[in-house]
């Protein structure tokens, strides 16, 4: 379980107007804070694959260089991902903490992009309604990949 102290903000989950579920927090982060740990199973992409084949919704979170990912658990899995996040992830010795990217009052959304990769199908839309919003949750990387791929393959009618 990710270590409290008195210096962790009191984090709330709630309906969201990006997601059906969100993470706000109820104080104010200073930038630079990692706040929140990414907790959950550590299981091979084979693994996740098998166990989540026909589930639509997922809490996977890729990680280190070998495919693993973590099978979310915990409050870090409700947070939303938006094209102008104030948070990013960061590994740091094998586990992944969610750190401010700026000052957050009380009371905001916390988010983060999500970078989505390896994935078969291509409907992760973003409806993050940020004005820089990408309209994707892929990363830039996924996204020419499936370009690439999507011009080897005769266009959809
Ligand atoms: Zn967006």
């Amino acid at each position: 379980m990710p270590r409290t102290n008195a210096s962790s903000p009191r984090l709330l989950v709630r309906s969201s107007a990006i997601h059906a579920a969100g993470c706000y927090t109820l104080d104010a982060i200073p930038r630079g804070r990692r706040f929140l740990e990414y907790d959950g199973a550590r299981i091979t992409k084979s693994a996740a694959d098998e166990r989540y084949a026909d589930r639509p919704v997922t809490y996977l979170f890729g990680f280190g260089g070998k495919g693993d990912v973590i099978d979310g658990f915990g409050t870090a899995m409700f947070l939303n991902h938006s094209c102008s996040p104030n948070c990013e992830t960061e590994e740091h010795n094998g586990r992944v903490f969610i750190r401010a990217l700026r000052n957050i009052a009380p009371g905001e959304e916390l988010l983060y992009e999500y970078n989505l990769y390896d994935s078969d199908d291509d409907t992760a839309d973003c409806y993050c309604g940020a004005p820089q919003c990408r309209g994707t949750m892929f990363s830039e990387d996924e996204v020419k990949r499936q370009a690439r791929k999507k011009a080897r393959k005769p266009a959809k009618a």
